[in-house]
């Protein structure tokens, strides 16, 4: 009889891998391989687990090895190149490899009763194979797009390249003529097509770009994934990309783990977007993986944006990452809004609007054309207060306050959830004038409605948005010019083409120009420019206005400012860099964050005292523990220890002994250890 021993993995937290026995249950049965899944009882429960190695012997005696219960043979196994990458994410962020493996495939492949897959593969190729669309007419690149397809295109072996393109100068037509360039030259069967993954920060956000590439593509398979998906839905597509069909794969953050055999080019779209960082479990980076993979397929990715991230700026300027630059709008005679500040403490504002932002809203509304208000902060006001008594509305289970959601007649916490009636009177003294404090977005659309009763005003924001669809309906209400003022958070600062647009209002940004994160002037400068980029992207009409984009600000000298007036993204990173240096701050060091929370803020000290002294090791910095500055979210309190260290691999090796260590203290504390983490 054969038999042979398999290194299986689990999705558990234990960091190893566990040797069965398989042994055939008759001969015709075929030997199992790597990258399999494998049914098997483990700790007296019946799970699912995937082979990772073969092995003639076990270090484990013959009576205490138990035997698999059955190896599943109806999907191609995952490739050898999937598992070292499911290997290298787990090293480096210091996870477990099944805890890496097994969540990334879709849920009713790893359940107990895997579904039929003949059934599910017949219904994605009705839906999304045969695409009979009428093609649509292709942009004609201008030259600068022209030469950046063509290099992406024509790069041989791994060859990462920066596209740094100013907002609305066409990058999405180079990545996509890119992609037909290579798609075209498949030759052969149907084994050798090649594969494109596109990533995309938020896809419900851009569902333009989803249409855009089915029509660019009749006949070409295109899966997405997102977790926006049903599961049967996100099985469908994952099989289809795990079995070659999909030529083309446009996802969010979780696809840069997907299966994908043919892999011949990686697009990240947005770069620098924060949500490429998974924030929870694996706290991986999709756009550090994606390079990864790049490497270790030898095939060329693309990372685009107006914005970099100092990182891979970084990365362009020592020659490390290629560059290539498109400097203007590609719709012809669209420009670059002017952008202005207007000095709030001149022109002091009413309903938070500047006498100056009126009279250019008023202009738009007489134009017949459109006007977005950004302001990043949800609810009606942040906070309502006694003036009698001095009470507020905290959270009593964070350090935070409960907001108020005037529409929805609700205090409403935003990050434990809780959720109050608005007292009728304040809850110390009695006192029945409660005051608002602040101003979010509800607050900005009440006023407007005032002071402009005849304009159509339209609020997106996570609050708006709830119900399943409802972004896509009020998006293409504006596209199809229901709306004259949109007010939105950063919801809609991103990729959205609204071509009526001519003004964009800015207000409140001042407060991230004094955090305490040292991120957070890199992040508000890309966000100014991505919302300034909403304006002007179609030429100035005959008799129109021309676009521009007006920040409400108490710091109109402060140099962020004046960086994006003059779109002058090169000087401001390199004067960020210059400063990173200087204070010894990523991309010049590399950093780890120890997390602890427990019911009472001592034990998670506590813990990451223990920790900050259970080894020593040459090169490595282990700040002191603190309190998190948002220390208490849901009644549970939390803290951080700080690691940091010059060198990767030093990082690297010394993570692994210390993540040994911390795994024997003995601590009520849940803790949690994050690599390169980008909230400090
Ligand atoms: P980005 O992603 O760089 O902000 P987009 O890809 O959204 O820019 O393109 C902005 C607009 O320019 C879109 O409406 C797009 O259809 C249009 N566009 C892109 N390339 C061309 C071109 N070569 N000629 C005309 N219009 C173009
Ligand atoms: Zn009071
Ligand atoms: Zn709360």
């Amino acid at each position: 009889m054969k038999q042979s021993i398999l290194q299986i993995v689990l999705d558990t937290p234990l960091d190893s891998s566990f040797d069965y026995r398989w042994q055939a249950s008759d001969d015709s049965e075929p030997l199992p391989r790597v990258g399999q899944l494998v049914q098997l009882s483990f700790a007296r429960r019946e799970v699912v687990g995937m082979i990772v190695g073969l092995s003639d012997e076990s270090d484990v005696p013959a009576d205490k090895l138990k035997n698999v219960q059955a190896v599943r043979h109806q999907l191609p196994p995952l490739s050898v190149q999937w598992l070292a990458l499911c290997r290298f994410a787990a090293d480096y962020y210091q996870r477990p490899l099944g805890e890496v493996a097994l969540p990334g495939l879709p849920k009713n492949l790893r359940a107990l009763k895997p579904v039929a897959l003949d059934r599910g593969l017949k219904k994605l190729q009705q839906t999304e194979a045969v695409h009979d669309a009428t093609p649509i007419d292709v942009a004609r690149l201008n030259p600068a797009q022209q030469q950046a397809a063509d290099a992406i295109a024509g790069a041989r072996g791994f060859a990462p390249t920066l596209l740094y393109g100013v907002t609305g100068s066409g990058k999405t037509e180079v990545y996509l003529q890119a992609a037909a360039q290579i798609l075209a030259h498949d030759e052969g069967g149907a084994e050798n097509q090649s594969q494109i993954l596109i990533l995309v920060p938020e896809i419900n956000l851009t569902p333009q770009l989803e249409g855009n590439i089915r029509a660019r593509f009749p006949g070409v398979m295109v899966a997405t994934l997102h977790s926006g998906l049903a599961e049967g839905e996100r099985m469908r597509h994952w099989l289809a990309a795990h079995l070659g069909q999909a030529r083309i794969i446009l996802g969010t953050r979780l696809a840069v783990l997907a299966s994908l055999p043919h892999l011949k080019l990686i697009v990240i779209d947005e770069e620098h977007d924060p949500s490429y960082k998974q924030q929870e479990g694996l706290r991986y980076s999709a756009r550090d993986l994606a390079v990864w993979r790049a490497h270790q397929l030898s095939i060329p990715i693309v990372l685009g944006s107006a914005t970099p991230s100092l990182e891979t700026w970084h990365h362009a300027q020592s020659g490390r990452y290629k560059k290539l630059e498109l400097r203007e709008r590609a719709v012809k005679d669209a420009v670059l809004p002017k952008v202005r500040r207007i000095d709030m403490e001149r022109d002091k504002p009413s309903e938070g609007l500047t006498s100056m932002l009126v009279s250019a809203l008023k202009q738009r509304l007489e134009h017949g054309e459109q006007s977005l208000l950004f302001l990043n902060r949800r609810g009606y006001a942040p906070v309502i207060a006694c003036d009698a008594c001095g009470w507020v509305s905290n959270c009593t289970r964070c350090t935070s306050f409960m907001v108020l959601h005037k529409p929805e007649h609700r205090l409403r916490c935003h990050h434990c959830s809780l959720e109050l009636r608005i007292p009728k009177s304040c809850p110390t003294c009695g006192n029945v004038d409660l005051q608002p404090l602040g101003r979010g977005t509800q607050r900005l659309e009440e006023g407007l409605k005032v002071m402009f009763p005849e304009a159509r005003v339209l609020r997106i924001d996570a609050d708006s948005t709830r119900r399943k669809g409802s972004a896509q309906i009020a998006f293409d209400s504006v596209h199809n010019g229901e709306v004259d003022i949109l007010i939105g958070t950063q919801m809609v600062a991103k990729g959205h083409d609204f071509k009526n647009l001519t003004l964009v209002g800015i207000l409140n940004p001042d407060t991230a120009l004094f955090s305490h994160d040292y991120r957070a002037s890199e992040r508000l400068f890309a966000q100014l420019m991505q919302v300034a980029g909403r304006a002007g992207r179609a030429a100035q009409k005959e008799g129109g206005s021309p676009s521009e984009v007006l920040i409400q600000t108490r710091y109109p000298q402060h140099p962020l400012y004046a960086a994006v007036i003059a779109h002058d993204y090169d000087h401001f990173a390199s004067s960020l860099l210059e400063e990173r240096e200087q204070a010894c701050l990523p991309p010049y060091i590399y950093q780890a964050l120890l997390r602890a929370e427990a019911k009472e803020l001592e034990t998670a000290i506590e813990f990451l005292q223990q920790a900050a002294h259970c080894i020593e090791h040459a090169g490595i910095t282990i700040h002191d523990p603190i309190p998190m500055t948002m220390t208490r979210v849901a009644n549970v309190d939390r803290a951080q220890l700080l690691i940091e260290c010059p060198s990767r691999p030093g990082l690297q090796a010394f993570l692994t002994d210390w993540m040994a260590q911390l795994r024997q203290i003995k601590t009520r504390a849940k803790w949690s250890l994050e690599v390169d983490p980008v909230d400090i």
